[in-house]
């Protein structure tokens, strides 16, 4: 590990427990995510502290992954950690993609502003349910794009849109007769209507999540990224980095309610010793520091394969899974240590919990990366018999 990558992730683990856990009871963090004026002094500090967007380099470049691993483990011992330093789901994600596949015009529209942590972005992929349309199985798109003289029209509905609400930069995936495509939107855009935003379990992404109606949006041909029916393509250089990503910032969420539990523990004293003394408590803490290791050298070894210009499909389906439900595990003991603080709002474990149960099943539900991993069981099989 690079001596860069641990001084960022050291100057970013300062500024989150020293500037932005104060912030964690201010009345602005909400039900559908912290609110644009938090976000914004939160952001303002960062930029000052200088630890805002740390990911990406003054020369644009972008950290390894193995780098950017402890970087947002460091963002995430806060939950608005990730928010105020701009590694915050989507926009990360969306960084990400845009860095690897946008023009330069592209870029200097859509991206500058993300980078600058001056906008905040949204990924339109998910569709209802009820409408029979893209879930866990892309591939169930509905949503259709159609070319009109220099422009392209869009139709259909979203679900699920994080931060749709108050992002300013939008990648929309349609399907077109060559396949799906995706498209850079600005946002607000009148012909992209916020249904509702959904109450949901969690509660740190800003804007919420969204269910959006796309009514014939009409977006010029150079907005498109990358070719007509491109989309599940591009879409796969954004997915392996962005899951882990997730379990990098949820890691750091563990840890940290991994200590406010230990604290608990060994404060707290029932039938004459602290709780830690009683081994029931004792092996709560101690399998949480096995989950943790073990987390930990799951996402360095996928970001390892990633910083080996692999795709790293395979490996990170492997690593979500595996960070995703130790990750729940953590976080449900740490609630049982603390009895019924734990399930109170005195402390962020009970939201760490609500938080980690939602994380699986985006980025693909747990039974989805197992079913793909199984799939590629019986072709590995099959081909070593051939
Ligand atoms: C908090 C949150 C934020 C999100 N943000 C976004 C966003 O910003 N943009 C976006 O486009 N989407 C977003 N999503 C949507 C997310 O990607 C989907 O919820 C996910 O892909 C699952 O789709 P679905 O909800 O339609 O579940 P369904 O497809 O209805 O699946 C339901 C369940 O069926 C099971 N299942 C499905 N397929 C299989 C299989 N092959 N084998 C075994 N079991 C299976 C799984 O247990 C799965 O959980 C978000 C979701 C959540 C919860």
């Amino acid at each position: 590990m690079s001596a860069r990558g641990h001084a960022i992730a050291a100057r970013v683990e300062a500024f989150v427990r020293d500037v932005v856990v104060p912030y964690e009871r201010d009345p602005r963090c909400g039900a559908h995510g912290p609110a644009t004026d938090l976000v914004n002094e939160l952001r303002q500090q960062a930029r000052a502290a200088g630890v805002l967007t740390p990911h990406i380099l003054a020369d644009g470049g972008h950290l390894h992954h193995r780098e950017v691993a402890i970087v947002l483990r460091a963002a995430g011992l806060s939950l608005l950690g990730p928010v105020a330093v701009n590694v915050a789901a989507p926009d990360e994600g969306n960084m990400y993609l845009l860095g690897r596949v946008a023009s330069d015009d592209q870029k200097r529209r859509f991206l500058d502003p993300l980078v600058r942590g001056e906008a905040r972005s949204a990924f339109f992929m998910t569709e209802p349910a009820a409408d029979g349309g893209a879930g866990s199985d892309p591939s169930m798109m509905q949503t259709t794009c159609a070319r009109d003289g220099n422009h392209w029209v869009i139709r259909g509905r979203k679900a699920f849109i994080t931060g749709a609400d108050g992002a300013r930069v939008g990648i929309v995936m349609a399907k077109a007769e060559e396949g799906a495509s995706l498209f850079l939107v600005d946002l607000p855009d009148p012909a992209i209507r916020i249904e509702r935003v959904l109450d949901t379990i969690d509660s740190s992404m800003p804007g919420g999540h969204a269910i959006i109606a796309i009514d014939d949006l009409r977006v010029p041909a150079d907005q498109m990224l990358g070719n007509p029916g491109d989309g599940f393509k591009l879409a796969q250089v954004r997915l392996a980095p962005a899951r882990l990503t997730h379990c990098m910032r949820w890691l750091g969420a563990c840890t940290r309610a991994n200590e406010i539990a230990t604290d608990y523990a060994c404060r707290r004293h029932a039938f004459g010793k602290p709780l830690v003394d009683h081994e029931g408590v004792g092996f709560m803490l101690a399998e949480n520091l096995i989950d943790l290791k073990q987390a930990e050298l799951m996402i360095d070894w996928c970001a390892g394969v990633l910083d080996g210009d692999h795709l790293g499909t395979v490996e990170s389906s492997m690593a979500k899974v595996a960070v995703s439900e130790a990750l729940m595990r953590i976080a449900d003991r740490c609630v049982q240590v603390m009895g019924g603080t734990g399930v109170s709002g005195d402390t962020i474990v009970e939201q760490v919990f609500r938080e980690v149960r939602a994380f699986r099943i985006y980025d693909g539900p747990t039974e989805v990366h197992k079913w793909s991993l199984a799939k590629k069981i019986k072709r590995d099989w099959k081909a070593a018999r051939a």
